[in-house]
């Protein structure tokens, strides 16, 4: 479970990006953010793995106060997805996969293993894993980002407008893929989109946001589309 408590990120220039968010991500839930562009989303998502420590307030996993968490403890129980992968780009698709468990001192064999099957399993050709990412297409390279993430099987994955940088028939069978895999896995998930058609797909749970980074709504798909 993840919970913001009254998180407030002010940026040096005096922006406030998220003013006072109080917000539970269930466990085995996908919970989704979804609001206009520049209304906090991802300073929100940042605040959960600390990329961006919160002016005041607490973000808590389950009974811990993330601030109170290494960095090294937070990276593998937080799975981090972005638009365009953010992919390395001098590593083979099996490397990139394996970057997480490699860092955390997995012996080389047994990361490259589970990386293989970690890209089958997200839907990708084993025969791809060599390749590099400027091989590959932008849903490919998708889906070796959400493998990445998976590989150090983090009980929370964010993910910040994973499905965004596709066109729009590969987008819905990347969204249909991770409602497969998350109905397998049941992660505790945090979803950032600006597409509300999105956020009704695939939320258990969605929050609206608007531009100033407060919260508008706390809603199910089903509220929603009642409206
Ligand atoms: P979203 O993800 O919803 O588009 P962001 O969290 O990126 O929103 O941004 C929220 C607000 O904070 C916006 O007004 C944005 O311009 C501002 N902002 C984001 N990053 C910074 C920064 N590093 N310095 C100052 N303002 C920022
Ligand atoms: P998409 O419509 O999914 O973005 P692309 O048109 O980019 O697909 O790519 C189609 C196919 O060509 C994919 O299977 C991809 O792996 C392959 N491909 C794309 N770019 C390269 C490249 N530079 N080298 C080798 N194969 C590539």
């Amino acid at each position: 479970m993840i919970r913001f408590d009254a998180a407030t990120k002010r940026y040096p220039d005096g922006t406030v990006a998220v003013d006072q968010l109080t917000l539970e991500a269930p466990s085995g839930a996908i919970t989704v953010l979804v609001g206009p562009s520049g209304c906090g989303k991802t300073t929100s998502l940042r605040m959960v793995n600390r990329m961006i420590e919160p002016t005041s307030g607490t973000v808590w996993l389950d009974d811990t106060d993330t601030a109170s968490l290494p960095a090294h403890e937070l990276r593998r129980r937080i799975g981090y997805v972005i638009q365009n992968a953010g992919l390395f780009p001098h590593r083979t698709v099996l490397d990139n996969v394996a970057t997480v468990p490699l860092l955390l001192g997995e012996d080389r064999r047994r990361a490259r293993a589970s990386a293989l099957e970690l890209v089958e399993r997200v839907g990708l050709d084993p025969a791809l894993a060599k390749r590099y990412p400027a091989q590959l297409s932008g849903g490919q390279q998708q889906r070796v980002g959400v493998a990445r993430a998976l590989a150090a099987d983090p009980p929370v994955m964010l993910m910040d407008e994973p499905f965004s940088a596709v066109d729009p028939v590969v987008r819905e069978q990347l969204q249909d893929e991770f409602l497969r895999l998350q109905g397998e896995l049941g992660k505790t998930i945090v979803f950032v989109t600006h597409d509300i058609d999105e956020a009704i797909k695939l939320g258990d749970q969605v929050a609206v946001l608007r531009v100033g980074g407060t919260l508008a709504q706390l809603a199910t798909p089903a509220e929603l589309l009642a409206r």
